[in-house]
């Protein structure tokens, strides 16, 4: 399957919105706002609206977890059209998406783990004083002292069994590419929007597939949103940073840029970001609890809205 040439195939002539969780665990009062303001976004703009579950984690997602998303979305009457896609159907999608990325002579295979990277960063600091970069989640970028060893070395490491992510050389793919943009319809942390520059460098040489799952989440999430037909995605501004990986690849790949809508978070009363853990703000919770929906949209902020 040529992915780039199905979604110029596609009718754009009609918007596509998407909702996308990751049934890893409840959605809680952020999901929820996500979910309603886009398929109201959706409705408003006579579009599609569609429903795509991110479960390419395979240890932590579960269809119990999905089939809870799907309810909590009845309860919440948000509905949406065809049958939900579910990303861990499609690996060998992705997969293509891969070997298509690998073609462009770009891509590299990092032998270097969490804990190594963590380590090198920690050492780089004690001898130079300086600080390691780090990417916009906080993890220091790959120290890349794999990018340039021979593709006959990585073979034999691979072989030999050693474990690796396949990683995007970003410095070599940017200048590949030249300057990207996307038109951004909400707001980034400091306001951005309109046409906003991609900064894909900032994440460093990312994951794209691991030894034993052949897609990352950027891949995934672009292959499907091209192969979906997606016009518009409208998505938590806790997002904002990776639409620059996106953009890159979207590129790479000869595929469409869809507009982007990057929306307020729902924070914990803290201040801080709601977890998937937090049982208290978890839809479910407050069903049992006898809330209707009429008082999870107020309690959003959402009324005269949806
Ligand atoms: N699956 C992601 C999440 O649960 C959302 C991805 C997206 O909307 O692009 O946060």
């Amino acid at each position: 399957m040529d992915i780039a040439a199905g979604a110029r195939e596609i009718d754009h002539s009609t918007r596509v919105f998407r909702f996308a969780p990751s049934p890893n665990g409840e959605l809680h009062l952020g999901h929820a706002y996500s979910a309603l303001l886009n398929h109201r976004l959706a409705r408003e703009n006579h579009a599609r609206f569609l429903l795509r579950l991110e479960d390419i984690d395979l240890a932590r997602c579960s269809h119990a977890y999905e089939e809870q998303i799907v309810e909590d979305l009845h309860f919440l009457k948000v509905d949406w059209d065809e049958t939900r896609r579910r990303q861990s159907d499609h690996f060998d999608v992705y997969a293509k998406g891969l070997d298509v990325l690998r073609e462009t002579g770009l891509c590299y295979r990092g032998f270097m783990t969490r804990g190594e990277i963590r380590r090198f960063a920690e050492l780089r600091v004690e001898e130079t004083g300086d600080l390691w970069p780090r990417d916009p989640d906080g993890s220091p970028l790959y120290p890349g002292l794999d990018r340039r060893q021979p593709a006959e070395e990585q073979d034999r490491r691979a072989r030999d069994g050693e474990s690796f992510a396949w990683r995007i050389d970003v410095a070599a793919a940017v200048e590949r590419t030249g300057p990207l943009e996307w038109e951004e319809w909400g707001r980034g942390p400091d306001g951005e929007s309109g046409r906003v520059v991609a900064k894909p460098a900032e994440w460093g040489d990312f994951i794209l597939a691991r030894r034993d799952v052949p897609t990352s989440y950027h891949l995934a999430v672009v292959v499907d949103d091209a192969i979906q037909g997606v016009t518009d995605v409208v998505r938590g501004r806790d997002l904002f940073y990776a639409t620059s990986a996106h953009r890159l690849l979207q590129d790479l790949l000869g595929l469409p840029a869809p507009r982007y809508h990057h929306h307020d978070l729902i924070l914990a009363e803290d201040g801080r970001k709601l977890s998937k853990s937090a049982r208290d703000t978890s839809i479910r919770s407050l069903r049992e609890a006898g809330l209707q929906r009429a008082d999870i949209v107020r309690m959003l902020g959402l009324e005269g809205v949806v």
